[in-house]
């Protein structure tokens, strides 16, 4: 069979799932020269195999709102790959997700992990659950009917689930509070858990903060640095307020933020503490940023973001947040340098753009890697049962994410086109991977 048959065949398999055809094709397709060096992969059908999910659960999650009505969600979780390690990837909650959107974050998390040098596998999970404008209580309650399934296919050694989109530390938390009580265990079988009962300390900075080592790396290659670059930051929530944190840190300036309704403009620099306070302890709007800021701007409509002139862009909210003509209008900005803290949140056409136009591009299976990253790191303390210091972890964190340019950089320059680091990580994250597939047989 043809590259272009094998890849025709699986996206046939897959109907009606965009976003993982999306990232298939994307990995697929920088895989070609492995597959000419390597014709042995073609022949174990390695590719085809990664492909297909070991394993996909789904499920109903039943549970009562304040009002004592029934509500009916569906919970999944897709076992994506255990070839290196315990599935590992976050759960979202979030009205859009669906078993395309899981499939697309677990392929990319197989990937992901690998290049962290962790000895992980990859997965994902979430539901279809709603957060915005829900009590703690109806949170509680959601979580402990998503757990009353979720324990029995989940274990510090199977299968270790983390925060992503509308799970934090709160709803991990009540997560773990249910598996707990269901399995009488207290395992490290979640991470980002609270500091006080064996969470890391970093972990909540983790993605944002490695990301900007990521960056800082991308930027060195060019004799260049963060400091006095004027950043946008998409987003505002674990991701995007950390990596504009580190930016504050490293001498940058971010200037726009935003959420799904729009986005705020402070010229002056974006007030990270204002926007903690709203997104973190009032889970409120960005909207009301402008309450003790009058001198800023806010826009309806999130996409607006990418029309302000930037030096570093941050895609930190959701996939395929920046279309072609958006990073076109980047581009025509002088952006220099693109950072995806969100996963695939640059659609194929924005990626082509920036490659073009030879703009420093960290995709985000590489730059965004610092979160599981540190999961990894929670998982190492908590089997040793010790705590690392802030400092410890941060500086373990910032090796991996100068590491992972590294391999990535270098496996662009052997296989494809140097700083080509789309290819680059697709490239290193799959070798590791189908490396251990071999050795492990056909199972
Ligand atoms: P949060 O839930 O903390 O924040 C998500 C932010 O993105 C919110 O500001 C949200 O706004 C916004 N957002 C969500 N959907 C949309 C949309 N359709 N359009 C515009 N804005 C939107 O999630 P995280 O910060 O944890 O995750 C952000 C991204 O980073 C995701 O792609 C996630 O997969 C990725 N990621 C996260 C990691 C982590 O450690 N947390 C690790 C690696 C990747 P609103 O409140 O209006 O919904």
């Amino acid at each position: 069979m043809t590259g272009q048959e094998t890849l025709k065949k699986i996206l046939e398999k897959n109907p009606g799932e965009p976003e993982f055809h999306q990232a298939v094709t994307e990995v697929y397709e920088s895989l070609q020269p492995v597959f000419d060096k390597h014709p042995e992969y073609a022949e174990a059908k390695i590719f085809e195999r990664i492909a297909e999910p070991e394993r996909v659960i789904m499920f109903r999650v039943p549970w009562v709102n304040d009002k004592g009505e029934i509500q009916i969600n569906r919970g999944f979780r897709v076992q994506f790959n255990s070839a290196l390690g315990p599935y590992k990837g976050g759960i979202r909650f979030h009205k859009s997700v669906n078993l395309s959107t899981l499939k697309f974050l677990g392929f990319e998390q197989i990937f992901k992990n690998s290049l962290t040098g962790l000895m992980m596998g990859g997965g994902k999970g979430g539901s279809d659950f709603d957060p915005h404008g829900k009590t703690d209580m109806e949170v509680m309650r959601f979580c402990q009917s998503f757990m009353n399934e979720l324990y029995r296919h989940v274990g510090p050694d199977t299968d270790v689930p983390a925060g992503d989109i509308g799970v934090g530390a709160r709803e991990v938390g009540y997560l773990f509070g249910q598996y707990k009580k269901l399995t009488n265990s207290f395992t490290g079988v979640l991470t980002g858990k609270g500091l006080g009962w064996g969470g890391s300390l970093a972990r909540k900075e983790a993605t944002g903060f490695g990301l900007l080592y990521f960056v800082e790396e991308m930027l060195k290659t060019r004799n260049d640095s963060m400091k006095d670059k004027i950043v946008v930051s998409s987003g505002s929530g674990n991701v995007s307020i950390y990596a504009s944190e580190k930016c504050v840190q490293l001498g940058a300036k971010v200037v726009a933020m935003n959420d799904s309704a729009g986005y705020v403009y402070d010229k002056d620099g974006v007030d990270l503490k204002a926007v903690r306070q709203i997104k973190e302890v009032e889970r409120g709007r960005i909207k009301e940023y402008l309450k003790d800021h009058p001198k800023a701007e806010y826009h309806e409509g999130s996409a607006g973001i990418w029309n302000v002139k930037c030096d570093i862009a941050l895609p930190n909210a959701t996939q395929n947040e920046i279309d072609g003509k958006s990073a076109q209008t980047l581009v025509d900005n002088g952006v220099v340098a693109v950072g995806e803290g969100a996963n695939m949140p640059s659609t194929p056409d924005a990626v082509k753009v920036f490659l073009e136009n030879n703009i420093l591009f960290g995709p985000a299976k590489a730059a965004n890697a610092g979160g599981v990253a540190t999961s990894g790191l929670e998982m190492s303390q908590n089997s040793q049962r010790l705590s690392w210091s802030f400092y410890e972890v941060d500086s373990k964190l910032k090796q991996i994410m100068q590491n992972i340019h590294k391999s990535a950089l270098d496996a662009s320059e052997k296989y494809s086109t140097k700083g080509n680091l789309v290819d680059g990580a697709n490239i290193a994250g799959f070798l590791k991977v189908a490396g251990a597939m071999m050795e492990q047989g056909l199972v």
